[in-house]
């Protein structure tokens, strides 16, 4: 198959073209290079089967594919807040040119949702049925309300256009290829640790997040992507479930050296606990993760190694 990656030099996105050219599929992928870096994909420029095009996905665009998947908008918090305007056009305005190409060419399109679209939830876990808690106004919401538009849209499209769709909702992942600067929690972590700085712990460091090693979350994009019994919206992500204080702690552990732990503000609209209820991917696409908590740090420290080197 040609596959289009959109959002394909970032974090998730590179590791997804890395899978697919090793299934044996001629990748597509565009970005602008806003969050993503040519180094993640720097290995597959030779590759006769990978095409990569710069371009924004605000802007209208025409590949003749038999897939697309959507990952093109910045992740973190802070980068998805130094823009917000421009954050919440990526989401609505790439999806709307996603599923316009998905139409045209009859493509099947997956869309790379959020765990934000649950806010600060009030159910724990979180199932796909809650609707979520999220202020339509606040620093976070160009992001949630952005990626919660695209879920109406893509709907909307396979409803009215019967367009081929798949959409994840992907709880906190890490793994290599973070940006150092990234600003998500795991990345910080281990680059303050690796660097000797001190670990910047948000608030009292009792809020919770359920982080999923990347590998195992792009498993379960290729699982959802190709079966025909399931369009979604699924959760993707580990439930094993910790606070920021024990994920200090446990960075520490694994990276060593002689950082301590400092408390700083805590974010306007932080949500307090989020634990993704994975009961549908197990079922439908026979898929869990893998890779613990401790695993997955050192895979990630030992990356950040060699890249602070
Ligand atoms: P990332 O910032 O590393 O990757 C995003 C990529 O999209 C970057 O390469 C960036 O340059 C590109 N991009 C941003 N705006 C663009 C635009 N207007 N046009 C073209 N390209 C653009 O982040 P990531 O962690 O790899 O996230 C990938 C996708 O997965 C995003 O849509 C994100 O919302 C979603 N997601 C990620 C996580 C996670 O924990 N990693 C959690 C939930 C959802
Ligand atoms: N966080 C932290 N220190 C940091 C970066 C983040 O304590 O240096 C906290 C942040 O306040 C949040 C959690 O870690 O409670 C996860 O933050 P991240 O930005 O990684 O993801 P998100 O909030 O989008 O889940």
């Amino acid at each position: 198959m040609r596959v289009l990656v959109t959002g394909g030099a970032g974090f998730l996105g590179s590791h997804l073209c890395d899978r697919l050219l090793g299934q044996g599929h001629e990748v597509v992928c565009l970005d602008n290079f806003f969050t993503g870096r040519k180094r993640n994909i720097r290995h597959l420029l030779d590759n006769p089967d990978f095409e990569l095009v710069r371009h924004d996905v605000i802007d209208p665009f025409k590949f003749e594919v038999d897939q697309i998947y959507n990952l093109a908008c910045p992740a973190s918090p802070p980068h998805y807040q130094f823009n917000p305007i421009k954050t919440t056009k990526t989401s609505v305005m790439g999806a709307i040119n996603c599923l316009g190409l998905a139409k045209r060419v009859r493509a099947r399109v997956f869309q790379a949702s959020t765990s934000e679209v649950y806010g600060d939830p009030a159910v724990h876990p979180q199932p796909e049925s809650y609707w979520g808690n999220v202020n339509p106004i606040g620093q976070r919401s160009c992001y949630d309300e952005g990626k919660r538009c695209a879920e109406t849209l893509f709907f909307d499209y396979h409803r009215e256009n019967k367009v081929d769709i798949r959409v994840v909702r992907i709880f906190n992942t890490y793994g290599p290829r973070m940006h150092p600067n990234d600003g998500r929690v795991v990345s910080n972590f281990i680059v303050q640790a690796l660097k000797g700085e001190n670990l910047t712990v948000y608030g009292d460091g009792s809020q919770t997040r359920s982080f999923c090693y990347v590998d195992d979350l792009i498993e379960g994009f290729l699982r959802l992507m190709n079966q025909d019994e399931l369009v979604g919206p699924i959760n993707l992500g580990n439930p094993g479930e910790f606070t920021m204080l024990e994920l200090a702690e446990k960075t520490l552990a694994v990276v060593g050296g002689p950082s301590k732990i400092v408390h700083e503000a805590l974010p306007a609209d932080d949500p307090k606990q989020r634990q993704p209820d994975i009961t549908l991917a197990r079922e439908h696409l026979r898929w869990e993760p893998t890779v613990d908590l401790i695993e997955g740090l050192k895979r990630t420290a030992d990356y950040f190694r060699s890249e602070l080197d």
